[in-house]
């Protein structure tokens, strides 16, 4: 099941601050910022987020490509 996350009105993606359009689009579960996630092969949506296995529940969960990126691996 997918969550829709549902606006009224024109959203922005937190990533390339480009219009988001149609259901292509996912919520960072870190910042809660609303980025471009492309849920079929033939969208022409960019792919402004990753998908991140949380270690400890093994839930995946979508962060928004800024957010995947500052995360830091512990060393
Ligand atoms: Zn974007
Ligand atoms: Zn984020």
């Amino acid at each position: 099941m997918v969550t829709a996350f549902q606006v009224s009105g024109t959203a922005f993606c937190v990533v390339c601050n480009e219009e988001l359009e149609g259901p292509h689009r996912s919520t960072c579960q870190m910042c809660g910022g609303p980025f471009h996630q492309p849920w079929s092969p033939d969208s022409t949506a960019p792919r402004c987020g990753k998908a991140a296995s949380h270690d400890e529940t093994l839930a995946v969960v979508f962060l928004c490509r800024d957010c995947y990126d500052n995360r830091r691996p512990p060393m």
